[in-house]
């Protein structure tokens, strides 16, 4: 038999610590959590532009760079498919 230890455990708990690299983000600090999505406030050391990204997007990989880096080294992509995330696109 096991204890489980108190307090609400969803799975294991994803810590960043400051300066933890994300493709070209780098971490500054958590941010207050909102409707249990975890915001990461980072750097974009491209360009030193700084952006709130959500954990989930930054550990997966689905945002490496800020919004700006992102489109301009935009290069031709053949048509794949485009995996969107559900819905709300509000914030
Ligand atoms: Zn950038």
């Amino acid at each position: 038999m096991r204890i489980h230890s108190q307090g609400g455990n969803f799975g294991r708990r994803i810590v960043v610590k400051r300066g933890d690299p994300y493709g070209a983000w780098e971490v500054i600090r958590e941010l207050e959590e909102i409707d249990n999505i975890r915001r990461i406030l980072c750097v974009c050391r491209l360009c030193g532009e700084r952006g709130i990204v959500m954990l989930k997007t930054l550990t997966t990989g689905a945002s490496k760079r800020c919004i700006r880096c992102g489109s301009r080294g935009r290069r031709r992509r053949r048509d794949g498919p485009r995996k969107l995330d559900g819905g709300g696109g509000s914030g």
